[in-house]
């Protein structure tokens, strides 16, 4: 056994197979000394202004790509990333007069949960399926899925470089909060290696995760006794829990009990994504079983992740109208149990894409949807996700 294996204290899910073990240490040693992406005050800055969104004078809105490639990660592409979700905290803040936060699902987003460890392909083989270019390539092909723990530190430089890019030219940002208004960058918190070698410590003699100031916990590894947890309870960043429509009060109980012990505002965000059919039914249960302590936390929706459907073509996608009425069953929802909807959490490209439809009857059409270039999830192009954005502008001033 490696001492990268070490690190790990208790189980966790959704981890690459990296075999190249010799080679997961120097990376790891590596990362471990280069300098920490983000400081603690950028992280400590964000953990305040999630607690505005807290107390309901702030909304979040966190945007970006589901899985994000290396090859579309060079500073144009960053700032055009950049770009498209400023837009989005402009409408919002320009309709609401609420102050927007905005947070990227880019910079490091570099890491997928997959369902099913294996891909079949049409020839009746199958390959290791594809985990984010932090693991392996997208590409279907049995070298291309082999791990390779070198992206770790590719993932690592590419983030850095996005970082620089995002402080030494912002994108011009309009209206009530521009000046207030940084990019702050996030990605899911999948691999525990990579996270753990890129803590750093923090000025109260703790730790802080130095790879992004917000981390979020996905739905399939969320468990409160597991890795994931673990690492989110230790440090002292804001973090988010995807909630899913099977999250028990008891589930979402420990987890304020793991991870804001102290309830503090801003620390911990529940990303709600139960999907457009399930979360008239299953959010009122959940927000009923937990009372009072419902309040220590941020709730946003997100309601992508549980609208994932297919076309006759076979590809994946989601219809906007779903995506649409998760929101506004969010929203309503949450104002009847008299909690804020904190934000919205979308996958949306700042191309002219074409991967979510606009109705129910558009997935019947058998020929590919024709600008596709999600290496995983479905994303909104910028026009489909301003109409999500000024759904949940209306409902939120409503
Ligand atoms: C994601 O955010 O891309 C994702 C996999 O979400 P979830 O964990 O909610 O399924
Ligand atoms: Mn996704």
């Amino acid at each position: 056994m490696s001492n990268t294996r070490l690190l790990i204290p208790s189980r966790a899910a959704q981890q690459p197979d990296w075999t190249r073990w010799d080679d997961l240490d120097r990376v790891l040693g590596e990362l471990a000394r280069r300098p920490a992406l983000v400081s603690e005050e950028t992280t400590a800055a964000l953990r305040e202004e999630l607690a505005f969104v807290a107390r309901g004078t702030a909304f979040v809105i966190q945007a970006g790509d589901c899985a994000e490639l290396f090859s579309d990660s060079g500073p144009e592409r960053i700032r055009a990333k950049a770009t498209a979700l400023h837009a989005l905290g402009d409408l919002f803040e320009s309709l609401t007069k609420l102050p927007v936060v905005r947070i990227g699902r880019f910079a490091g987003q570099y890491a997928k949960p997959r369902s099913n460890p294996w891909e079949q392909l049409p020839d009746g083989t199958r390959v290791p399926v594809y985990r984010g270019d932090a693991v392996n390539g997208a590409e279907a092909t049995a070298s291309a899925r082999q791990p390779d723990p070198h992206r770790l530190l590719r993932a690592y430089e590419l983030a850095q470089r996005a970082l620089v890019e995002l402080r030494t030219a912002p994108p011009a940002s309009g209206t009530v909060s521009a000046v207030l208004a940084p990019t702050y960058i996030s990605h899911e918190a999948l691999l525990l290696e990579y996270e753990h070698a890129l803590l750093r410590s923090d000025a109260r003699g703790g730790r802080y995760a130095s790879s992004a100031p917000f981390l979020w916990i996905g739905e399939r590894t969320r468990q409160p006794d597991h890795a994931h947890i673990d690492l989110a309870a230790t440090v002292s960043n804001p973090v988010g829990v995807k909630v899913g429509p099977d999250a028990s009060p008891a589930d979402v109980t420990a987890l304020l009990d793991r991870l804001n012990p102290g309830n503090q505002p801003g620390r911990l965000t529940l990303i709600v994504r139960m999907g457009a059919e399930r979360i008239g039914v299953a959010l009122p249960a959940l927000l009923a079983g937990l009372g009072p302590r419902a309040a220590e936390a941020v709730w946003m929706t997100d309601p992508m992740h549980g609208n994932t459907r297919t076309t006759a073509a076979g590809q994946k996608s989601r219809v906007l109208t779903d995506v649409l009425s998760e929101v506004e069953t969010f929203f309503t929802v949450m104002r009847a149990h008299g909690l804020h909807a904190g934000g919205l959490h979308l996958e949306s490209a700042p191309d002219d894409v074409t991967e979510c439809v606009l109705r129910t009857e558009d997935l019947a059409v058998d020929t590919p949807l024709p600008r596709y270039e999600s290496a995983c999830d479905p994303r909104l192009n910028p026009a489909q996700a301003a109409e999500v954005v000024r759904l949940a502008a209306s409902l939120a001033v409503g």
